[in-house]
C-alpha cells in the first residue's frame, strides 16, 4: 500500500497553547506537578517496531498479525516517555502503514519516521529474517531503484548500510561494505525527491565514505576514528550514537555476544567522549525494542552520563532538541514551545540535576494534548 508523506495533522487543542489561568475553566484539567518536571515528549531517532524482541520472528506467515503486532509494539515506545520515534528499517515496510494509522488516529503510538525497507548490499540470502527488512543493492542503478521505490512506498528518509551488521552473525562490522558511487547514488536519489540518508555505520571508513558522500545522520559510529570524528565536525554531518544496544544482558550466549560487542562499546564509548567534549551536535538513538531491558532500564541514558561523562542536561537537549533539529521537525516538536504540538513527558525529580529519574518510566506521558500513559 501506497502512504501518503505527510504531517500528522494538528487541531487547535493538539498545541501549547501558552495561555496561563483558567479562561474556560470547565475545560482545563488542572494538575498537581510539585517536584516534578515537565519535559518535551522524547524523540528516540533509531529504534525498529521490527525485528528487536522477536516483532516479526513471530509474524512470519500472516500480514495482518504483522501489523496488528507492530502498531501494538510501536505503541510501547509511549511508556517510557517517547512521543516520537523514528524507524530504520521495518519488515515488509510495515512501520509505513503503523505511521499511517497514528496519523489517521486509529492507534495510541508515537509519531513515525519511517525508511520502509533499508538498502543493503547482498549480506545473507533471501531467506534470512533480514531479507525481509531490506533491499539487496549491488550497483548504484540497484540503489538508485531501491531508493525511488522506497520514497514512492511512503519513505520519510533513505537508510543506508555502508557497513557489516553486528546484530547479525554472517554480518562483519568492520567492514565497509558498500562503494562509494553506491552511497552517493543513494544520497542523490534522495535529496532529489526532498528526503535525505541515514547510513548504518559501524567501521571507520564507512563513516568516512559517508560523510564524503553528503549522508545527514551517521547511525552508530561504533568504530570511527579521531580522523573522521574531525570531519564529521567539520562537514556537519550528524552523529546518532547508539550505545545501548551493545549492553548484554545476562543469557545463554552471553560470552559469544560479550566478545562481539565490548571492544565496540568501549571504542565507541572513547570516541564519543570525545565528539561531546568537541562540542559535536550529537543525537540520540538506542537501537533497542520498547519493553526490553536496555528500554525499561533506560541504559541510553545511563551510559552517556556514565561512560561518556556527559551532563544530565546536555542528554536531555540529545534526546528532545537536538534529535527535533537532526530530523527536520523542530517546527513541530521537541521543545515546549508555544504552537508545538502538546507532547510532554512528566517525570518525578529533577534531571537535568540527576538524570536517573529518566531510568523509569516517567509519571505521565501526554500526546497532542492527551494523557497516553498514567503511572
Ligand atoms: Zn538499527
Amino acid at each position: 500500500m501506497i502512504t501518503e508523506v505527510s504531517d500528522t495533522p494538528f487541531r487547535s487543542t493538539d498545541k501549547i497553547s501558552g495561555k496561563t489561568g483558567t479562561e474556560n475553566a470547565e475545560d482545563i484539567t488542572v494538575l498537581d506537578c510539585k517536584g516534578k518536571t515537565l519535559l518535551p515528549g522524547l524523540i528516540d531517532l533509531h529504534t525498529h517496531i521490527t525485528v528487536l524482541n522477536q516483532v516479526g520472528f513471530d509474524c512470519l506467515h500472516s500480514d495482518m498479525t504483522l501489523l496488528t503486532t507492530a502498531a501494538e509494539h510501536a505503541s510501547h515506545y509511549l511508556d517510557m516517555g517517547f512521543t516520537t520515534i523514528r524507524d530504520c528499517g521495518s519488515m515488509h515496510r510495515v512501520a509505513n502503514e503503523v505511521k499511517h494509522m497514528v496519523q489517521i488516529g486509529l492507534i495510541d503510538a508515537p509519531d513515525l519516521i519511517t525508511c520502509g525497507k533499508a538498502i543493503m548490499p547482498t549480506e545473507g540470502n533471501e531467506r534470512h529474517i533480514m531479507a525481509q527488512h531490506v533491499h539487496f543493492a549491488d550497483t548504484a542503478d540497484e540503489v538508485r531503484k531501491a531508493a525511488r521505490k522506497e520514497i514512492a512506498e511512503g519513505a520519510d528518509f533513505v537508510k543506508i548500510f555502508a557497513s557489516g551488521a553486528a546484530a547479525i552473525s554472517t554480518g562483519v562490522p568492520e567492514q565497509s561494505i558498500m562503494f562509494p558511487d553506491e552511497i552517493e547514488t543513494a544520497v542523490k536519489t534522495a535529496e532529489r525527491k526532498g528526503r535525505y540518508v541515514a547510513a548504518h555505520c559501524h567501521a571507520d571508513n564507512a563513516v568516512r565514505n559517508s560523510i564524503l558522500a553528503g549522508v545527514k545522520t551517521i547511525e552508530h559510529a561504533t568504530l570511527i576514528s579521531d580522523e573522521t570524528l574531525e570531519l564529521a565536525s567539520e562537514r556537519k554531518a550528524y552523529l546518532i550514537p547508539t550505545l545501548a544496544v551493545m549492553y548484554v544482558s545476562d543469557g545463554p550466549r552471553k560470552e559469544y555476544w560479550e566478545s562481539r560487542l565490548g571492544p565496540m562499546l568501549r571504542h565507541c564509548t572513547e570516541k564519543m567522549t570525545k565528539a561531546y567534549e568537541m562540542g559535536m551536535y550529537l543525537g540520540f538513538g538506542t537501537d533497542c525494542a520498547a519493553g526490553d531491558f536496555c528500554y525499561e532500564n533506560g541504559i541510553e541514558f545511563r551510559f552517556r552520563r556514565e561512560k561518556c561523562g556527559m551532563k544530565a542536561l546536555d542528554i536531555l537537549l540529545q534526546c528532545t532538541r537536538n534529535n527535533a533539529v537532526i530530523a527536520g521537525i523542530d517546527n513541530r516538536v521537541g521543545s515546549i514551545r508555544k504552537g508545538l504540538a502538546a507532547d510532554l513527558i512528566l517525570v518525578n525529580g529533577k534531571p537535568d540535576q540527576d538524570i536517573s529519574c529518566m531510568y523509569h518510566r516517567p509519571d505521565l506521558v501526554i500526546k497532542r494534548g492527551k494523557i497516553v500513559r498514567s503511572n
